[in-house]
């Protein structure tokens, strides 16, 4: 299985993971973005894992919050 994901600097990461148990095994950079400034970034170069993560700034934090309003504070908080 594989598939191609545009990181936070805008360059596209190929990535293959074994169809099974999903490990990926395979993930380069595909194309460079055209804003791309981290100078490793080249084609056919390992992107670093935490690279594929997605970027804080485009998570929408507003979600996050939302998941934690209307639980109860336990007793022994307040
Ligand atoms: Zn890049």
């Amino acid at each position: 299985m594989s598939y191609t994901l545009t990181i936070g600097c805008g360059c596209l990461v190929y990535v293959a993971s074994h169809p099974r148990t999903k490990i990926v095994h395979t993930r380069i950079i595909e194309r460079r973005g055209g804003d791309c400034r981290v100078r490793a970034h080249d084609i056919g170069v390992r992107p670093q894992l935490w690279e594929l993560l997605p970027d804080p700034d485009l998570l929408d934090v507003d979600d996050h919050v939302r998941a934690f309003e209307g639980v109860d504070t336990p007793a022994e908080c307040r």
